[in-house]
């Protein structure tokens, strides 16, 4: 007859307890009961590679959707997950074309009953545009969460896995619904809103300046802060469906001596939109205000913005906007101005109306 010593049966139910485990999300039709995820993957440097170890130069978006799933076989705990690639590119050449079809799929796949949210891989340069421009035109409440990463895949202390791990914690979070784009990284989730890349090599690089992050993550725990008030995904009134193109909206970053010759040579490109980066609270020289009130005169909408990357940029401080037709970006930098008045165009060609949108969005 054979025994079993303690130590050898506490070992055997410690072996059995992954088993259990996966006996206990798989339901009698065999179906798996954790939340389903879909990764939209769009390359950047969470699937970039070195062409040799050690190297300070590597190509974004070498690895695809399925190679960064295989990375973390852990993530099969959280939830069941499918991939697609969307576009295979740095971010840098993230464009509006791009943005509309990631738009399209986003929505497609949250409207599938099947998926229960989204993270999309991305490049950490435009992550902030792109996330905002999703959190205004995604039109579902499920989560959906952008990761990205510093270093390389194969980097020494590549990043891109526990971002991936965490942000899928994330995605699968019950806090995490009705809170509009999200985004992962260096263990800190950020509204769409909220973010700003603000460091060109280090992992902390996204900040919130101006009204905090959305939570934390710790060991694959998530820890949520406050809400945010301003609105987002199903309740925006902006929508991608049958749109194929953006209106023209350029940026002008302002700066000491700053002229008029590029403001006009925008206008007669037929721009829709300009956007500065002023100075302090969005100001320029008066030459540059003198090309923008023309500009103004011609039908082009202009959004006033700071260059600072954080505070309000404010209505009739310094200059009197109600006078020279010019909207105040408020809340908003450059970049994401930029995104808002795009949108926006597609709505409203009306002052009043556009700068609604900035108090509201
Ligand atoms: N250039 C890369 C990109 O934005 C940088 C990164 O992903 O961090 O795609």
């Amino acid at each position: 007859m054979s025994t079993t010593s303690p130590s050898s049966l506490v070992r055997s139910v410690i072996a059995a307890v992954p088993l259990l485990l996966q006996l206990v999300v798989v339901d009698a039709q065999g179906a798996s009961s954790l939340p389903k995820i879909r990764i939209l993957a769009t390359g950047g440097t969470i699937a970039g590679a070195q062409a040799k170890g050690q190297d300070a130069g590597y190509k974004a978006g070498s690895f695809n959707v399925d190679d960064l799933i295989n990375a973390v076989p852990t993530l099969k705990h959280l939830a069941v997950i499918t991939g697609e690639q969307v576009v295979d590119i740095g971010s840098q050449d993230m464009n509006n074309e791009v943005w509309l079809q990631l738009a399209k799929r986003v929505n497609a796949a949250l409207a599938q009953s099947d998926v229960d949210g989204v993270i999309i891989t991305h490049g950490t340069d435009t992550m902030e545009e792109t996330s905002y421009f999703l959190n205004l035109v995604t039109k579902s409440d499920k989560p959906v969460v952008m990761v990205g990463s510093m270093r390389p895949a194969t980097a020494i202390g590549a990043d891109g896995p526990a971002n991936l791990y965490n942000g899928v914690a994330v995605a699968t979070h019950p806090g995490a619904k009705g809170r509009g784009v999200l985004v992962l990284l260096n263990d800190e989730i950020h509204y769409a809103r909220e973010i700003t890349k603000t460091n060109s090599t280090q992992l902390d690089t996204f900040k919130s300046p101006n009204r905090g992050k959305a939570g934390m993550t710790n060991a694959g725990r998530v820890y949520w802060y406050d809400p945010l008030a301003a609105k987002h995904t199903s309740r925006t009134v902006f929508s991608v469906q049958g749109m194929d193109q953006l209106p023209r909206v350029e940026i002008f970053y302002a700066h000491a001596n700053m002229g008029r010759d590029f403001i006009d040579h925008a206008v007669k490109l037929g721009v829709k939109g300009i956007v500065i980066a002023g100075v302090g609270d969005g100001n320029m020289t008066r030459v540059a205000v003198d090309g923008l009130q023309e500009a103004v005169k011609k039908g082009v909408a202009v959004v006033r913005s700071s260059r600072t990357g954080s505070g309000i940029t404010d209505r009739n401080v310094e200059l009197n906007d109600d006078k020279l037709g010019f909207i105040a970006s408020i809340e908003l930098n450059a970049q994401m101005a930029r995104v808002l008045l795009m949108l926006g165009l597609t709505k409203t060609r009306d002052t009043d109306a556009l700068q609604k949108l900035f108090y509201e969005y």
